[in-house]
């Protein structure tokens, strides 16, 4: 008999739900993970006293407790956590900014982004409207061919500027690729940012992560940190055990992994197939903590501005470092009904080049981190005011910080371009979850878990 029925690689949000989901049953499941603590993309850490996220910009899918049928709401009932328990705070509103004051704005209420639309764009009211059709009424996990996002909304839109416009905040929250992005993931992202929206749960993402582990191990569920899987065994074209990096062998019925298509090829010695799997989209973040009261001097009171300085939208990999003429500036406190705190947070994100920071030698390194981090601060002083006078503490990580503190290759935040839907893999019982399956965020990597978990491992498919 194996030791497990289910070893989970990788204790992230979708290898949490997967091991919740699969633990209520009954069955054994055990999840491995390579560091100290959980959270993977989405975790916390401590510097000089602030307790610091890793990812958390806003979850999106926000529906209130009562919305039975709504993505959040589904996910907690197959967790079986209290969604009445977990409080939620909404955003205040996000904001689009283009060049020549184009703006729109957007809220948890779909009907601002609508209202915005017709009045900025009124030559687009029908165009829009009949692309809302297309995209209520598309399956985005059906086996469909890639399709063109641009060429799609080419059908339906006329001004550029407004497919520019509504393709920055989903593309910069979810996109492994350049330029343009599959129409499944577009209408994943349409409806979780646009239709459903940004909220944060009470608390920091510590909270939120010791809530799911702490329902794992009351459903039996055990947990290993520190336990990095270095190979998956197969014979017959099914997974058999893990191997530690300590040398422990576990063996197992079936195997979720967590760790990307191209991180659960190396284990299972199968080729890379490095050029289609590589997402090229990478980071940078830096995170800026200043006294409560600066506040005040912040230009904004939006919750995400997603901006471009530019007047094409240019999502790819930049040619330099860091490209600071677009990226994403979060306030984490801009959101209804947030318990007072003593000091206020910015969060700034642009797209960086995995290579040059990479290839970096460690003084270079840390003169590109101080000119960029500088230049980002012009940029973005540029619409929400000068801050840096009030920043008491400031964090920055890159795409190599991204690639050491998780499996993602070459710092690609969103993954592999090339998604399996299925979370079929070569091995019978070992199945991919996560970020490569398809879903996106912290929401959507948790629906993967459990999906994965439903559609593979609940039925006799495979226990
Ligand atoms: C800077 C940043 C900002 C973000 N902002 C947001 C946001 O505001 N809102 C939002 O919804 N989403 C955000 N995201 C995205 C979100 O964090 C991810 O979509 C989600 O956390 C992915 O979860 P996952 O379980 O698929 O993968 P991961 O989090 O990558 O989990 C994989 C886990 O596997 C572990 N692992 C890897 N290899 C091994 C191995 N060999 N053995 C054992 N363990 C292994 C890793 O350590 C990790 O814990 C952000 C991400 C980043 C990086």
């Amino acid at each position: 008999m194996a030791d497990y029925s289910l070893v989970i690689i990788g204790a992230g949000l979708s290898g949490l739900a997967a091991g919740i989901r699969f633990a209520r049953f009954g069955g054994s499941v055990l999840i491995l993970e390579k560091h100290a603590i959980p959270g993977g993309l989405n975790s916390y850490y401590y510097r000089k006293g602030f307790l610091l996220e890793t990812g958390l910009h806003a979850m999106t899918n926000f529906a209130g407790p009562g919305d039975k049928r709504a993505p959040l709401n589904r996910l907690f009932r197959q967790l079986k956590l209290s969604r009445h328990d977990f409080i939620t705070h909404e955003q205040y509103s996000s904001l689009i900014s283009f060049p020549d004051n184009a703006t729109l704005r957007f809220s948890n209420d779909f009907a601002m982004l609508q209202e915005e639309i017709f009045s900025r764009f009124p030559g687009e009211i029908d165009g829009f409207r009949r692309l809302l059709a297309v995209i209520d009424g598309y399956n985005p996990f059906a086996p469909e061919p890639w399709l063109s996002t641009r060429a799609m909304l080419g059908r339906f839109l006329h001004d550029p500027l407004l497919t520019d416009m509504l393709l920055l905040p989903l593309m910069v929250y979810g996109n492994s690729e350049e330029h343009d992005m599959d129409f499944a993931q577009f209408v994943i992202m349409f409806r979780s940012i646009y239709q459903e929206g940004f909220f944060r749960p009470e608390g920091t993402m510590k909270d939120f992560l010791a809530l799911l582990v702490d329902q794992f191990t009351a459903f039996g569920g055990e947990i290993r940190y520190n336990s990095r899987v270095e190979a998956v065994a197969v014979a017959d074209q099914r997974a058999k055990s893990v191997k530690l990096a300590d040398g422990a062998i576990i063996s197992c019925d079936a195997v979720i992994s967590t760790v990307g298509a191209p991180g659960t090829f190396e284990l299972l010695a199968l080729p890379r197939q490095e050029d289609s799997y590589a997402g090229r989209m990478s980071f940078v973040e830096s995170i800026y903590i200043l006294p409560h009261q600066a506040k005040e001097t912040v230009k904004s009171t939006h919750t995400i501005i997603f901006y471009c300085l530019t007047d094409h939208f240019q999502y790819r990999r930049p040619e330099q470092a860091v490209d600071p003429s677009w990226g994403v500036i979060c306030f984490p406190e801009n959101f209804h009904g947030l318990p007072p705190a003593d000091t206020f947070q910015i969060r700034i994100t642009h797209a960086a080049n995995y290579d040059l920071w990479k290839n970096a030698t460690p003084h270079d390194y840390q003169m590109m981190k101080k000119e960029w981090v500088a230049k980002s601060r012009e940029m973005t002083a540029k619409i929400i005011g000068n801050y840096q006078q009030n920043i008491v503490y400031e964090d920055s990580f890159t795409p190599v910080t991204i690639e050491r503190y998780t499996a993602k290759a070459r710092g690609a935040v969103y993954g592999s371009p090339v998604k399996v839907k299925d979370g079929r893999t070569p091995c019978s019982n070992l199945f991919i979850a996560g970020t490569d399956q398809g879903f996106l965020g912290i929401v959507g990597s948790m629906l993967s878990g459990v999906t994965i978990v439903n559609q593979h491992l609940l039925t006799s498919e495979v226990v």
